[in-house]
């Protein structure tokens, strides 16, 4: 601890001042990765709940640092959104990812995530419009994830901006559904089409009853609304037995099927199929 000389001490931490310095860093680094084209995307399938078809894949986007390794979203997609990068960060994985889905064979589709920040003005329009047209992409063919959170934040420019992608045809997912503490009453004003039920919601179905009822409950008012519905985090073969003995489920995504992967094991995958 140093005297500031009026009396009062401060306490001196050099881990504040390193943590500060490795943040600075990390920011640098991260515009760095995107404006040089660093960042990669891996997909990470949806199928039936019996395993017979892949019908869409959801992009992810990965950042690997040339020091640190692998940096997760979780990381630096918030970093991004402080710094004014996000839009870039999104127009990057939007074009990968219909530059790939224009590739696959069958229809299949890919979802793409989107940041509140890319919601506020009409650009996000324009940029999947300009997209879709580059690779002669169908606009069915794209899903946009959004979540239950950016719906809370500016429900009025959200649902505004939404409308208008889905008035072009583009599908709209509502992301970690049921994490958000938000209102059930809301979801059949929301301009969606698919409900993503966040993976907390799965985790222990096979060991508490009151999570079977609590999940029963969210696909039931889902059916009733005709919204189709993703089920996250899908991890062991005792939670898919459930999700298929009471249809818990129109997609199922989580780590029982696979994990996010690049894009060429994804194609041997779609060959292949899953055995389960
Ligand atoms: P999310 O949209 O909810 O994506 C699903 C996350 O759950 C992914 O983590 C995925 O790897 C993980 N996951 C999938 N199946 C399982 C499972 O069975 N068990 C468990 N425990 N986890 C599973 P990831 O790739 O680390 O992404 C984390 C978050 O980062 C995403 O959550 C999304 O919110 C955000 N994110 C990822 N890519 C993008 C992007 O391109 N743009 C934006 N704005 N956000 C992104
Ligand atoms: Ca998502
Ligand atoms: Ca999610
Ligand atoms: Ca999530």
């Amino acid at each position: 601890a140093k005297s500031t000389g009026n009396g009062t001490v401060r306490t001196f931490r050099p881990e504040m001042d390193g943590r500060y310095v490795a943040e600075q860093r990390l920011r640098t680094d991260l515009r760095h990765a995107i404006e040089n084209g660093h960042l990669s995307v891996v997909y990470q399938p949806m199928y039936r709940p019996d395993g017979s078809e892949m019908e869409c894949c959801e992009a992810l986007v990965r950042w690997s640092h040339p020091e640190r390794g692998w940096i997760g979203p979780n990381i630096f997609i918030p970093l991004a959104e402080s710094m004014g990068l996000i839009s870039d960060v999104t127009r990057f994985v939007l074009d990968k990812a219909c530059a790939d889905c224009a590739e696959w064979s069958g229809g299949m589709a890919v979802s793409v995530n989107l940041s509140v920040k890319d919601l506020r003005g009409g650009a996000i329009t324009a940029m999947v419009a300009e997209t879709l047209a580059r690779y002669s992409l169908p606009a069915a063919r794209l899903h946009l994830e959004v979540t239950e959170s950016c719906f809370m934040e500016e429900p009025v420019a959200v649902s505004a901006t939404l409308s208008r992608l889905r008035a072009n045809g583009v599908t709209i997912a509502i992301d970690d559904f049921g994490t958000g503490f938000s209102s059930l009453s809301y979801l059949d004003s929301l301009p969606i089409d698919i409900v993503k039920i966040d993976r907390a919601f799965v985790r222990d179905i096979g060991t508490d009853p009151r999570r079977m009822k609590l999940l029963s409950g969210i696909v039931h008012l889902s059916r009733e609304l005709d919204l189709r519905i993703v089920l996250e985090g899908v991890e062991t073969q005792e939670q898919l037995d459930l999700v298929r003995k009471h249809n818990f489920a129109d997609l199922v995504q989580g780590y029982i099927f696979s994990p996010p992967v690049p894009v060429d094991a994804l194609e041997s995958l779609r060959v292949n199929g899953v055995a389960l």
